[in-house]
């Protein structure tokens, strides 16, 4: 069975795209622990990261880092962070948060954005990936 995110890079479940290119794809988490959280994942479903062949695993870190230095271009931060979980969702993923504080690096402090607000942080993040 899919994985929800390969269903997301297909394009069956929506999602705030932040950028894409031939392998890999950016969007914002939906239950976001800070304003601009964006998730970054391999088109390739693969459940661990430290399964991912070298390759892709270095492409997957090289995608992370031109999308998180737009994302500390655009949201108001000290500095951004990265973390590899998938507890939750058996598809590798690197979260980007925005910190400024510890107890948004917990994943218990969640903040609440309106659709139209993660449209225009997805497109605003997106505009400066270069
Ligand atoms: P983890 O697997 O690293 O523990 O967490 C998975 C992350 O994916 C969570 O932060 C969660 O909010 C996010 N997530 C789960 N389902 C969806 C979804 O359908 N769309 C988006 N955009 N994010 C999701």
């Amino acid at each position: 069975m899919p994985t929800i995110f390969t269903k997301i890079i297909n394009g069956e479940i929506p999602c705030f795209k932040v950028a894409e290119d031939e392998n890999f794809l950016a969007f914002l988490d939906i239950n976001p622990n800070a304003k601009g959280h964006t998730l970054c994942i391999p088109k390739k479903e693969v459940n661990k990261i430290l399964d991912l062949d070298e390759e892709t695993y270095v492409q997957l870190m090289l995608f992370s880092r031109k999308v998180g230095k737009a994302l500390e271009k655009t949201v108001d931060c000290k500095r951004v962070g990265m973390s590899v979980i998938g507890l939750e969702v058996p598809h590798v993923h690197v979260h980007l948060i925005p910190l400024n504080e510890m107890k948004e690096a917990t994943f218990q402090h969640k903040v609440k954005l309106s659709n139209e607000e993660l449209a225009e942080l997805a497109e605003a993040i997106g505009a400066k990936v270069e």
